[in-house]
Formats: structure tokens, sequence, C-alpha cells
């Protein structure tokens, strides 16, 4: 079982030295902007290393949104990032379902993910996989709600898109942890990569606030049970620098690769 963390994108390879982790997830550019990413000297290394590789977009990325200003540049940054995340070896790009916002028609936001791929397969197909990520919140979410989401794969599902399942921002976003591989891959048909985090808030807070595993609002045996049933690498995105994160993969690793 190939369990990793996010770390910082200065040196991910000594970031997953310091955890013992088989794998690693950065950004390639500041999360909250819309900067293209640049080439690293370390692709090389990257490439040749046995640790896995996931490039997380930036936040701000929303491709199902309906400004404009947004969603276009949301989509050439998805794509550019697709680029630079395929040259470094990477396994996948996770992307957060995104909104629409309050009172905003869902089908459109569907309809502009679906818009996105299309727009990536004009612009030469995606180079590796994108990996629809769950989230906590957001208002008219893509990928928050099941039912939601199930209406998301009815759109892009043709395109290959993969899936990454957050188990805090399950929790918090209202979908119970138990059986919800099942009820994920009823939808999608697979899981990619899972988020094993716990919360700090209670069950559809609608909140995104991180824990160490066992330390939030979270049962570890369910975050277990997840990782079991998945099959899938994991990624921790949990709080503590590489102490908090090293003692949350030892512990992931000791119950769930058992
Ligand atoms: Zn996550």
């Amino acid at each position: 079982m190939r369990i990793g963390a996010h770390v910082d994108p200065v040196d991910p390879l000594a970031g997953a030295a310091a955890r013992q982790a088989d794998a690693v997830q950065f950004f390639l550019t500041d999360p909250q902007g819309y900067k293209t990413p640049q080439p690293r000297p370390d692709a090389e290394a990257l490439r040749a290393s046995d640790v896995e590789v996931y490039i997380h977009a930036p936040y701000i990325v929303n491709v199902a949104t309906l400004n404009n200003r947004i969603r276009i540049p949301s989509r050439k940054l998805m794509m550019a990032h697709a680029k630079a995340a395929a040259d470094l070896g990477a396994q996948g790009l996770i992307v957060h379902g995104g909104h629409v916002g309050g009172g905003a028609d869902l089908d459109a936001g569907f309809a502009n993910w679906r818009k996105a791929f299309q727009y990536a397969e004009s612009d030469g197909g995606l180079p590796l996989p994108i990996l629809i990520e769950n989230t906590a919140g957001g208002d008219n979410a893509m990928a928050r709600t099941f039912d939601h989401l199930a209406r998301l794969w009815d759109a892009v599902g043709e395109f290959g898109a993969g899936f990454c399942l957050d188990t805090c921002h399950a929790h918090a976003g209202g979908e119970e942890l138990l059986g919800i591989v099942d009820r994920v891959k009823s939808i999608t048909g697979r899981i990619d990569l899972i988020h094993a985090n716990d919360s700090k808030d209670g069950f559809d807070s609608g909140r995104d606030r991180h824990d160490n595993i066992g330390s939030g609002k979270i049962d570890p045996e369910l975050v277990i049970a997840v990782i079991r049933a998945a099959g899938a690498p994991v990624i921790v995105e949990t709080p503590g620098g590489a102490d908090g994160q090293a003692a949350d993969i030892a512990l992931l690793r000791g119950r769930a690769g058992s």
C-alpha cells in the first residue's frame, strides 16, 4: 500500500524521505494565483524516483463557474498544470470539483466541466488523468454531495475523468464514510487516490479544516476502512509538518496495510 503526503514544493523528494512516504503531492505554483508553472530543475530526479508524484492544481481553479473571467483562465491553467505535471512523471492532477455559486444553474456547471475536457482535447489532449476531488463546501458545488457527483459524471465520465476521494471533505460535506467507497464507485467506476484526512469540524459542517488522523471528529477506523476498501494510493494532507504527517503515515500503514 502506497501512502504519502502533501509536501512543500521546494524539495518534494526530501519531504518524502523525512516522512517515509511512498508518494508525494505538491503545488507547482502559488495555490491562490493564476501563475503558469515553470520547468523544475528536479524534473529528472522526480521522474526517476520510486516515489509516486501527484500534483494539486491551484485552489482558484474553478472550471465550473459561470463567470467567464474565472472559467476561461481556470481551464487554461488546468491544462498548463496537466502538461507540467506530466513532465514530472506525475500520476495525476488533482482538481477540486468547483462550484457555480448560490442561485446559479447547476446544469450549466456540469456542462462547463464537459467544456473543460473538450478544451483539453482540442489542445492536444490530456497528458495525464485529471482527478476530480470532492469538496467540503462551496455554493452549489459540483462534487460535494454525491447526487451532484452523479450528474457531474454523466457530463464528464466519457472523457476518462478520475476521482480523488477526500475523507475530511466527505465528512464535512455531509456524506457518510461508512460504505462510501462502494457509493463512489457506483457513480465514477473508480477511485484513483484517497486524501486521508481527519476533520476539525462536524458532519455536514461545510468547513474544510483538516486534522491529524484520530485527532478530529472522524472515527479513525472509518478512514482505515475507506483506505482498505479503495485499494488506491493515499495522500495525507494533515497538519504538524513532517513529524505530524510521518505519524499519520505510520498509523495508516500499520493499520490499513496489514
Ligand atoms: Zn484533499
